[in-house]
């Protein structure tokens, strides 16, 4: 079996990220399930926050943050989010990522609940791309092995400490063992949990999967963040229509055309994603429409062109000249906002074994993320894994702040009478129609009650397919019994059975198996 001293699952930034510094401090090796650009960071469109701005501060990219959060971020993970931002943006610029400018300074955008223009991008609205292009020709040029089209199918335990990996290869059907002295955990969201998302075709919540079956704490599942403007065309995936967009001007009308965002709150059409995407839910309902209009035609057309190429170019590929005519969108899933739990060095309560990126749940998001604050989570906590276990590093246990939190393992629960056979579009519909932007406890009982039965049935998975439908049951099963459980609205999770927050639910809940590493 060949030996790293660090091992990372996932190419996305956080993969490429934490491989490029992890190569100062020992061979390092990538696994990557699809090919090195299969990831959602190559579609991160809007950008990254930053407080670098002239009337900005990591002071008011604090308190935005912990606005969005709804109560529920880990207020010591956002001061290091904040503090440590502007020197992580300068690293991407030093390894030559092309953030846009003006006047000879960076560019800077804003974005709903951003109090401040603040977000960094790139090539107008393809900062992930650029990003993603940008350190995997690093990784081409260094020294890291990178093993395309190999899924990683199972964490080892040796001793309660990680000792390695055993992957498929998705050509041969083989599976093989690698160990390590670190594991990184970088295997990016869940979005396909869900039959309308923007989310990669990767993004199957595999990190939860192996990570909870070694015990590793899951936490916070049940606030996945949905946004309000997918586009909305017959027979076209739900494709993203950045924030960026309203945050230059753009605004939402109803399927008969009236602006609707001011009816339900003062900050209308830049109000934070959950209420948009639920306003414009009731708004659908209320019109008998499966979609509303987002509006820029009051926009001059050189700034469209300039600040949205790639979405100006998407729909026009799709017969739509957004400099005339109104953009059909709908909500869509595209964020998850738990996952493994980690303190604020990146460990999880596993020895050995390390998250970062959309898997790793830092607590800086809390119950509800503030836009483009996730490429900058997984450039700052990467960072810090790599001190932590670094060669100076000091082997003393970090502290860790202590966040509120009720401890469960999934419950059992009786299979129903019908239950449909598992495969992944009847799970995407389950989950879209149950578990989705609006959620009760009848909606929420019966998808735990089929989740449970397919977890029972699914037969032990050969090839890639099959593992990620194994790791999507599982995931979701998580995120529906968190959302049982918590029976109250806040953020992302909104329960038209309990549509007040309490503060008896100002916890977490985080999920462990009976298994412990
Ligand atoms: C359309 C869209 C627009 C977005 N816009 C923004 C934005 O403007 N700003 C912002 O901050 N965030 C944005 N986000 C969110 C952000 O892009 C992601 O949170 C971030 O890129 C995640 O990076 P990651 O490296 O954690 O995961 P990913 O980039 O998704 O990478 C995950 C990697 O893990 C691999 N992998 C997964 N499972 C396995 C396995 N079992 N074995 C081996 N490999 C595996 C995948 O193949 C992939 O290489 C956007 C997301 C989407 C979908």
């Amino acid at each position: 079996m060949n030996q790293y001293d660090y091992i990372i699952v996932g190419s996305g930034i956080a993969g490429l990220y934490t491989a490029l510094l992890a190569q100062e401090q020992g061979n390092v090796l990538i696994i990557t399930k699809g090919s090195i650009d299969d990831c959602n960071t190559r579609h991160a469109q809007g950008g990254i926050a930053a407080a670098i701005g002239k009337n900005d501060s990591p002071e008011l990219h604090f308190h935005d943050t912990i606005a969005a959060g709804d109560g529920l971020c880990d207020e010591e993970a956002v001061r290091i989010l904040v503090n440590e931002a502007p020197d992580r943006i300068t690293d991407l610029v030093n390894f030559g990522v092309p953030f846009d400018t003006v006047d000879g300074g960076i560019a800077l955008t804003r974005e709903a609940a951003h109090s401040i223009p603040r977000i960094l991008h790139a090539g107008g609205d393809a900062t992930g791309e650029h990003i993603e292009v940008t350190l995997s020709r690093w990784v081409s040029a260094s020294k890291i092995q990178v093993l395309e089209d190999c899924l990683a199918t199972e964490i080892l335990i040796e001793k309660g400490r990680v000792s390695g990996i055993k992957a498929l290869d998705c050509h041969t059907g083989s599976i093989e063992k690698f160990g390590c002295n670190c594991l990184i955990l970088a295997t990016g969201g869940g979005g396909q949990l869900f039959k309308l998302n923007t989310n990669s075709d990767i993004a199957t919540g595999d990190g939860i999967a192996l990570a909870f079956s070694v015990g590793a704490e899951i936490v916070d599942t049940e606030f996945f963040q949905f946004h309000p403007t997918a586009l909305r065309l017959p027979g076209v995936a739900p494709f993203l229509i950045s924030e960026a967009v309203r945050g230059e001007g753009g605004v939402l009308r109803n399927a008969e055309g009236r602006r609707f965002m001011p009816d339900y709150v003062p900050e209308g059409d830049l109000a934070p994603r959950d209420v948009v995407a639920r306003s414009t839910l009731y708004e659908m309902e209320k019109t008998g429409s499966d979609r509303v209009f987002l509006d820029v035609t009051h926009l001059s057309p050189s700034v469209i062109t300039t600040r949205f190429p790639h979405i100006y170019r998407f729909c026009l590929d799709h017969g739509l000249d957004i400099t005339k005519g109104l953009i059909p969108v709908a909500p869509a899933a595209h964020y998850m906002m738990g996952g493994i739990k980690t303190n604020s060095w990146g460990e999880t309560n596993i020895d050995g074994l390390f998250a970062t990126g959309e898997i790793a749940c830092t607590g800086v998001h809390g119950a509800n993320r503030l836009a483009s604050n996730s490429m900058l989570e997984v450039l700052v906590f990467s960072k810090r894994i790599m001190e932590r276990t670094g060669k100076g590093a000091s082997a003393e246990a970090p502290t860790i702040s202590k966040r509120a939190e009720v401890h469960h393992s999934p419950s059992r629960r009786r299979a129903p009478k019908a239950v449909p056979a598992p495969n992944l579009s009847a799970l995407q519909q389950l989950l879209w129609d149950k578990v989705g932007i609006i959620r009760n406890k009848k909606s929420l009982s019966e998808a735990a009650g089929i989740l449970a039965a397919w977890q029972k049935a699914l037969p032990q998975p050969t090839d890639r397919p099959s593992y990620e439908l194994n790791n999507l049951v599982l995931t979701g099963r998580l995120m529906t019994e968190a959302a049982l459980l918590r029976e109250e609205s806040r953020g992302a999770h909104f329960r038209s059975d309990f549509p007040k927050n309490s503060p008896l639910w100002q916890q977490h809940i985080v999920f462990t198996s009976k298994k412990r590493g």
